[in-house]
């Protein structure tokens, strides 16, 4: 399989699965438990806490909490601020998050609190005089994400951040579920709050992810119980799960490759682009603001469903936009946002690589691509451009 899906998921690393290993076999104990066992569990999950806050650039390791998931993170980063602070009823944050923030917010919205959705213009990027404009005295809490999992556009936040901070008391969160890994972070340096990542997108196995909360501010527990987690989050700790996120993110510290997956990322799309005439990028075209791994590529009047289908057929797995959403028939609400006409929407196809990713594979996504993209030209119920634009919702 040629895997160019790691927006969605990334392969466990070799390392990690050998880090993860003795903690499911012969490392059982439950790191709460004061036997020897136990202590040991215990050690690895605040070594693991060590190598997070290492990668992401927290001032402390107490400011790291394990979680199960990036939603998870920033479900609780923001219904619990707003719990803690129930005189704030404001909320800020962009059309393009993903859906753990957008459909959080659109709930809350249903339960008394308003939100202010910060648009986007068409290459995906943020006008921060809306921030300016937006922020209020009763303003909770600000949640913009710092890449796009559809588009790999990369949101400023250390600029949003002084922003909030002159503007307001409101509290900055960032969905960093994307960007941990593919991008230097150093969140001591910048004023953000709260930050959310998901260990499955940096070859951490599913099912663990982190939040920080920076030293200061105060959420109540996620799930009440236990004392685990300094009494944030209780039960049992995924020590496994946990072990391999620290190795993960280890592994990111001392990873040197990043410059060849642009290389391969770079060739990708540009050579799509000048070879196939209906090929258009979503996204902004400056690459310095976006993931250095993503694209996000439009097939005009062609079904990105379809393309995806004959991919897979070859071994080759990309995705339509975001994961989550393959199996809904709507167009993102991403590529919405940023204007993308229907016609275009409709044919997006998400390319997202990794360090396991080679020249080779590039080369025969390459050319498999172009011939898949004119059969389904030929056989496209959009015969016309106008017809195309009389179909389109918009
Ligand atoms: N935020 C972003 C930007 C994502 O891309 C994802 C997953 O795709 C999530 C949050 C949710 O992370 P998880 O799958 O770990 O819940």
């Amino acid at each position: 399989m040629i895997y160019l899906d790691n927006n969605a998921t990334t392969r466990v690393a070799p390392e990690v699965f050998e880090a993860m290993q003795p903690y499911l076999t012969e490392h059982y104990g439950n790191p709460s438990s004061a036997h020897s066992l136990g202590r040991k569990m215990k050690a690895a999950v605040e070594r693991a806490r060590e190598q997070v806050a290492k990668l992401i650039g927290a001032a402390e390791t107490s400011e790291i909490v394990f979680t199960s998931c990036g939603s998870e993170s920033d479900n609780w980063a923001i219904g619990g601020y707003l719990e803690q602070n129930p005189a704030r009823r404001h909320i800020i944050t962009t059309r393009v998050e993903h859906e753990a923030v957008r459909n959080l917010c659109e709930h809350l919205s249903q339960i008394g609190f308003e939100v202010t959705w910060l648009e986007v213009d068409g290459n995906g990027e943020l006008n921060l005089d809306d921030l300016r404009q937006a922020l209020r005295r009763d303003t909770g809490i600000v949640s913009v994400m710092l890449a796009n999992n559809e588009t790999g556009v990369l949101f400023p936040i250390e600029e949003i951040g002084k922003i909030i901070r002159e503007h307001s008391d409101a509290v900055f969160h960032v969905d960093g579920v994307q960007a941990v890994g593919k991008i230097p972070i150093s969140l001591k340096e910048i004023e953000v709050d709260l930050f959310a990542l998901s260990g499955h997108k940096l070859h951490a196995p599913q099912g663990v992810g982190a939040l920080y909360i920076r030293d200061g501010i105060e959420l109540p527990p996620f799930i009440i119980g236990g004392s685990q987690e300094r009494g944030r989050r209780a039960g049992t700790s995924a020590v496994a799960n946990i072990v391999g996120l620290g190795a993960a993110c280890e592994l990111a510290v001392s990873f040197d490759g990043h410059d060849e997956i642009e290389r391969l990322r770079n060739k990708l799309e540009d050579e799509i682009l000048q070879h196939i005439p209906n090929a258009r990028l979503n996204g902004t075209p400056d690459r310095s603001k976006r993931l250095p791994n993503t694209s996000s590529i439009s097939f005009e009047y062609v079904e990105g469903e379809n393309i995806l289908a004959h991919l897979d057929n070859l071994g080759i797995a990309v995705s339509t936009g975001s994961a989550c959403r393959s199996t809904t028939k709507q167009s993102s609400p991403t590529l919405r946002a940023m204007n993308v006409p229907y016609s275009a929407a409709q044919g997006a196809i998400r390319f997202s690589l990794s360090r396991y990713n080679t020249a080779e594979e590039i080369d025969r996504a390459l050319k498999v691509l172009p011939e898949i993209i004119d059969k389904l030209v030929q056989m496209s119920p959009y015969d016309s451009e106008l017809q195309a634009l009389k179909m389109s919702p918009r």
